[in-house]
């Protein structure tokens, strides 16, 4: 089996192909085509020209994804794509471009949203059985979900505010680094002494596992603030140690968070235990030791995806389309691209054309 996946939810241009048969699943090319540069000068993204970037984009990107697996469309069993949630513009370009190929190349659709796609990596790349719990932290979103099955998810807690991603990018935006923030961040923190800035650990003392980050983030500005008003502007240090205070708190949140996560994990679900990550945020290093500490610390098998596969990707999508075309789930030129879509709620399709 196949698959074309594309995802353009939000400032990646993307396409892959993945093939699964009766071995492991291999990744025959993943093409990623980023959009940093368009929006530096904002200081975000801009979704009208993201949208427009990807429209531009997203046939090369497939022709890539192609040339690269030595395949053409005639090798391919079927389209998966991003259906939501996302920029609602790059979504429906990712969807128009899929059913076009789709309709074309008379392949079947699937339907894809794109947080099921993070949450289903660690299937592809190895081979973890439902069900697992899974920390699915990234730019807009951060949620620890109990992964039953392909279409069932169930939302243990999760950020009551802003994403960990979100938070990091704009503490980089604060210390004028550059986007996106999460890699500059740890990049500077890995000189920095993360005891000389005691960052708050908002929620630390309330049951559950419901998170915050907004706080977190004007703790960075003040402390900011209060650093150029007594020195005239930021030192080399107060950036490091600052962005260490910063990465080390999040990575506390998110331990301790984890902790109570797994106890309400294990008390719901007795089978062979284990713990995945994904999402953008996963790449980085001191969350992932954190996060694997916890993990072993419960008994917990631990599953993070590698870096280019834990941040936006097709094969993602290539993978989660092919998991559900396998139980049947596939959708017909009704699908709806979506701006918003929860995660423990159904399919595309039957919300698409009103079923
Ligand atoms: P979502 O998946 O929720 O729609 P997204 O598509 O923006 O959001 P991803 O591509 O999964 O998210 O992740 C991007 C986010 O991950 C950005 O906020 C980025 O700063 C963050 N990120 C990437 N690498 C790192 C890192 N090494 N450390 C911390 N954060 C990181
Ligand atoms: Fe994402």
């Amino acid at each position: 089996l196949t698959f074309l996946g594309i995802e353009s939810s939000c400032d990646d241009t993307a396409a892959a192909i993945v093939r699964a048969g009766r071995g492991a699943p291999e990744i025959l090319s993943n093409v990623v085509d980023g959009q940093v540069d368009l929006h530096a000068a904002f200081g975000g993204v801009v979704p009208e020209i993201a949208a427009r970037a990807h429209t531009e984009k997203l046939d090369l990107c497939v022709m890539q994804a192609l040339d690269q697996a030595g395949l053409t469309l005639r090798d391919v069993d079927g389209v998966a794509v991003t259906a939501g949630p996302g920029l609602i513009g790059g979504v429906l370009a990712g969807v128009m471009c899929a059913k076009g190929i789709a309709a074309g190349a008379g392949l079947p659709l699937v339907g894809v949203n794109h947080l099921a796609g993070h949450a289903l990596t660690p299937r592809l790349t190895d081979g973890l059985a439902f069900p697992y719990l899974m920390l699915l932290v990234s730019g807009g979103h951060c949620q620890f979900l109990l992964v039953r099955g392909v279409d069932e998810f169930t939302r243990l807690g999760g950020t009551i505010d802003d994403a960990p991603g979100e938070a990091f990018d704009k503490t980089a935006k604060l210390l004028a680094l550059p986007q996106p923030g999460g890699p500059m961040v740890e990049r500077e923190a890995r000189t920095g002494d993360a005891g000389r800035f005691r960052l708050p650990r908002p929620l630390m003392d309330r049951p559950g596992c419901d998170m915050s980050f907004s706080g977190l983030k004007t703790a960075v500005l003040r402390t900011r603030d209060a650093l150029i008003a007594e020195h005239g502007g930021l030192r080399v240090a107060d950036r490091t140690d600052l962005c260490a205070g910063f990465q080390a708190a999040v990575a506390d949140v998110l331990a301790e968070k984890s902790r109570r996560a797994i106890a309400q994990y294990l008390a719901l679900s007795p089978a062979v235990p284990a713990f995945a990550v994904a999402g953008g945020v996963a790449a980085n290093q001191t969350i992932r030791a954190a996060l694997e500490q916890v993990a072993a610390e419960a008994g917990l098998r631990f599953v993070a995806p590698p870096l280019r596969l834990c941040t936006d990707n097709a094969a993602m999508i290539a993978w989660a389309g092919i998991e559900r075309f396998r139980i049947g789930l596939t959708d017909d030129m009704t699908l709806a691209a979506r701006p918003r879509w929860p995660l423990d709620q159904t399919s595309p399709g039957m919300l698409g054309s009103g079923k």
